[in-house]
């Protein structure tokens, strides 16, 4: 045995830390209420899994009631069809040599991979690539387009027309849909703002739709949507599928913008007292490499706490009462939980999840996907 291995049914006062820890509760209820929300549209539930990166989450997510998943990027999906889950679309453009061998070499294996285009060279070399394989199957090809975000996909109109034209002329590629991503309106505070923006997005990506299909090509998929859309991207008439993932654990900056009152933050990043620095200042072993700052500072979960980055390995914690007089004085050896300011990235700096319900870990699951950028 190694000197120390956390097992089912330690708690979590014996964990090492930082440590990465799920409430379960929390967690199957956030699941619980988007799935209540969204199934009874019939609409697809197709959760992106670069939030999670694991394969028995996807799984999860599969047995509560979604339909594949998306992965982000290329070596995101070689993990999860090793880990035995390949349902999976591809969100990202597959650009260059080394990532279009990847693509053949993945997909002689697993049929079931879908991808993103959103130019000729990209769609042309991968159809090359597929005719010099041998393979002689179709890859299930969706037209990425840009519905407002800036970061890919074509432009609706003329442009999204004509790759369409040229993806269905290409043998090895199987034009079955659009996806539109609107990853610029999910964080918008208010929910009547975020709707109204949102249903615009929509509508350039349907209308697109049905652009294509008056030009004779069978668009059957229409994906789109994230944790602050989904729930009003399944209303509109011509979406078939949403992409939500961060919904699961959620984080200081979804809450802010989507409210409390959707989900909960159900995963954090426990963390130990390690120095007084002051009657009012601690020092605790989180810093930039468990928590991320690029979407604002993370929260301790108990109130009354300010957290500040002392660096790598280090965070501060300082409250406004006098030491003791508020019940708040923090002492060496203390643990607190941190909420996450954005939770796919912070995940990502992370090996493992303990997951525990009341205090008892129940699961371990690996971030399978960790490190998985290219
Ligand atoms: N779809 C795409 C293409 C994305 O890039 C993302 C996240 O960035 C999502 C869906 C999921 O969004 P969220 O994690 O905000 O629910
Ligand atoms: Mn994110």
């Amino acid at each position: 045995m190694p000197p120390y291995s956390p097992k089912i049914g330690d708690s979590l006062a014996s964990l090492d830390t930082p440590s990465m820890i799920v409430d379960l509760d929390l967690m199957e209820s956030n699941l619980a209420k988007l799935m209540s929300q969204l199934l009874p549209t019939g609409i697809n539930i197709r959760p992106h899994l670069k939030t999670t990166k694991s394969a028995l989450l996807a799984k999860r997510l599969v047995a509560a009631g979604a339909k594949g998943g998306c992965v982000a990027k290329l070596s995101e999906a070689e993990v999860m069809c090793a880990k035995g889950f390949s349902d999976l679309l591809i969100t990202c453009e597959i650009i260059g040599a080394p990532k279009v061998q990847r693509l053949v070499a993945l997909f002689r294996e697993y049929r079931s991979i879908r991808i993103v285009v959103d130019s000729e060279e990209g769609a042309k070399a991968i159809d090359e690539a597929l005719g010099q394989s041998g393979i002689g199957e179709p890859i299930t090809t969706l037209i990425d387009l840009d519905v407002g975000l800036h970061r890919t996909g074509v432009q609706p109109g003329e442009a999204a027309l004509k790759l369409a034209r040229f993806v269905a002329s290409r043998k090895n590629l199987r034009l079955i849909g659009l996806q539109g991503y609107e990853g610029h309106l999910q964080h918008i505070h208010g929910l009547e703002g975020r709707k109204k923006l949102c249903l615009e997005s929509m509508a350039i990506l349907t209308q697109t739709a049905e652009a294509l299909r008056n030009d004779g090509h069978a668009i059957e998929v229409v994906t789109t949507g994230g944790t602050g859309t989904a729930e009003f991207c399944v209303t509109v008439p011509g979406v078939t599928e949403v992409q939500p993932g961060s919904f699961l654990f959620m984080d200081t900056d979804y809450r802010n913008a989507v409210g409390s009152h959707n989900y909960s933050n159900s995963l954090t990043i426990l963390s130990t007292v390690i120095s007084k620095q002051g009657p009012k200042t601690v020092t605790i072993d989180a810093g930039l490499k468990s928590l991320t700052t690029d979407s604002g500072l993370a929260e301790c979960k108990t109130k009354g706490y300010v957290y500040g980055v002392l660096g790598d390995e280090h965070g501060s914690l300082t409250w406004e009462d006098e030491a003791g007089s508020g019940g708040l004085e923090l002492k060496v050896g203390d643990r607190v939980e941190m909420i996450p300011s954005h939770i796919d990235p912070t995940i990502n700096l992370h090996d493992v999840y303990y997951a525990h319900r009341k205090g008892v870990i129940e699961e371990i699951w690996p971030v399978d996907a960790r490190g998985k950028v290219q």
